[in-house]
């Protein structure tokens, strides 16, 4: 079988190269051993977005009487949230499976060994590409001496639990951690987060962090940071996780959520002669492997692992494939949203990467608190808008904390992508109330004309 593009693996980096690649008029095999769609639809994004919506209902049958409405919370029933889950995700599968073959992508379903650079070995079949993708994702790591078993799970596992844990420890205070750690407090349980790094949501600017560990004690949420991990163990009952300091914390379940290893081992790739860093595939910023025609894309590619980051790698690659000059993706401005309560969104530099990058002097901030934002009131979130400028220049960065934040990031991007000026957001009109005018005002604030601020 030959074939213009064989894709290696059917989640977001592969797919939306399969698909971009089919609409170009390229002849594309997509081989995926498992269902396509991957981790983000199957295992990732979508499923825990479905929790995440069903805590917030929880949350908001909680507090119902806060807004003068008779309501009362009796109970959570898993079997119920995951069927609402599984039939969100079972529609969008259905859509995208429709979406490959209604292009004329060629699905082959099996495991995928590349034995040549322009080939793929499934089965006893033998794909043959002018250009091959590899886009094989990535799977929960752990850290070494902490086995997943028994009471000591991954995400993947936390997904399919038919009841709510009572007291459940998590690993890691990172996107993944943040997330399960906020649906089971809405679910009812009470839960413990050990990181190892001195601040919870370790890669946001440090004020995000500051505040979102004020909301989480507010939700009482547990939470140790610094906390090095020296061993775990458990029995029928518990898990104890041991730390380094002598100290330990105890639950019903262990998440381990230390981060995501990328899923390249024996697959042919180091015989190939591709250019590995500790199980990563290295590409130029074209995405290029430099061996025969073989391109990297998604988790396996150094980076952050986002399926909006595979979805438009996928798309520049097909695009490259096709003969189109797409330029590279600048990686900072890719937008990032934790969906935890509150939410988190970021895009750019945070404060302290843009003083390392630019100068302590040559950068100003400014930050809007949501205590002057209507729509924010009657939501009652507390949290802001943050914006990294350089003085006299374009904004480079913008972090924003408080319930429903994640959808102000599309702005965010634009802002910040586009290299605008303080002064030129500070011209747009915000509609009023939004949260959206959150950002205006902290662009009025920045260009020195504060309208709902102290100055
Ligand atoms: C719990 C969780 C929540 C997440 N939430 C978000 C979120 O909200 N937003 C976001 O942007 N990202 C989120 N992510 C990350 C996102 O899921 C990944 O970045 C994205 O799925 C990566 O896409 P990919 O194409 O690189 O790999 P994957 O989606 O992992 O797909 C790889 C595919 O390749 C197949 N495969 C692997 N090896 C072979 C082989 N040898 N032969 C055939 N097939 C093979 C696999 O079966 C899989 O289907 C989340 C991840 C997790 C785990």
């Amino acid at each position: 079988m030959s074939f213009d593009v064989v894709v290696l693996g059917g989640g977001s980096g592969g797919y939306a190269t399969a698909l971009r690649g089919a609409q170009l008029g390229l002849n594309v095999a997509l081989i995926e051993a498992d269902k396509v769609g991957g981790t983000c639809l199957h295992r990732g994004c979508i499923p825990t977005k479905a929790m995440l919506h069903a805590a917030e209902v929880a949350d908001a049958v909680r507090e119902a009487g806060k807004f003068g409405v008779g309501a009362q919370l009796t109970g959570v029933d898993m079997t119920q949230v995951n069927a609402f889950k599984q039939g969100v995700i079972d529609r969008l599968y259905k859509g995208l499976t429709g979406l490959v073959s209604g292009r004329g992508v060629t699905l082959i379903e099996g495991w995928g060994t590349l034995v040549a650079a322009n080939a793929v070995q499934v089965g006893d079949q033998r794909i043959e590409g002018k250009h091959v993708v590899l886009g094989t994702g990535s799977y929960a790591r752990s850290i070494p001496g902490v086995e997943i078993g028994g009471r000591v799970i991954t995400s993947d596992q936390a997904l399919q639990m038919d009841y709510v844990p009572q007291n459940p420890v998590v690993l890691g205070g990172g996107v993944i951690g943040l997330e399960f750690a906020s649906v089971w407090t809405s679910f009812g349980a009470k839960v413990q987060i050990v990181e190892g790094l001195p601040r919870l949501a370790p890669n946001e600017d440090e004020a995000v962090s500051k505040a979102l560990e004020r909301a989480f004690r507010k939700r009482g949420i547990g939470f140790k940071t610094g906390a090095m991990v020296a061993e775990v163990f458990q029995d029928e009952n518990s898990v104890t996780v041991k730390l380094q300091n002598g100290e330990t914390v105890s639950g019903d379940i262990l998440l381990v959520a230390v981060g995501r290893g990328p899923r390249t081992a024996d697959l042919g790739y180091e015989a190939q002669g591709l250019p590995m860093d500790r199980g990563f595939v290295l590409t130029d910023d074209r995405l290029r492997t430099g061996v025969g025609n073989v391109w990297a894309v998604g988790d396996i590619v150094p980076g952050l692992q986002l399926a909006h980051r595979g979805f438009q790698q996928g798309i520049a690659v097909a695009e490259r494939i096709a003969g189109l000059n797409p330029p590279p993706l600048i990686e900072a401005n890719i937008p990032r949203v934790t969906y935890c309560e509150p939410e988190i969104a970021s895009i750019g530099l945070t404060e302290a990467a843009a003083k390392a990058a630019y100068g302590e002097d040559a950068i100003e901030t400014v930050e809007y608190n949501l205590a002057g934002n209507g729509k924010s009131q009657v939501l009652q979130t507390q949290g802001f808008v943050k914006v990294v400028s350089l003085k006299g220049g374009p904004v480079l960065g913008m972090h924003m904390l408080g319930s429903r934040v994640g959808e102000l990031v599309g702005e965010a991007q634009l802002i910040v992508s586009w290299e605008a000026h303080p002064s030129d957001v500070a011209e747009l009109v915000h509609a009023h109330p939004t949260q959206d005018e959150a950002i205006g005002e902290a662009f009025m604030a920045l260009a020195g004309k504060p309208l709902h601020a102290h100055a």
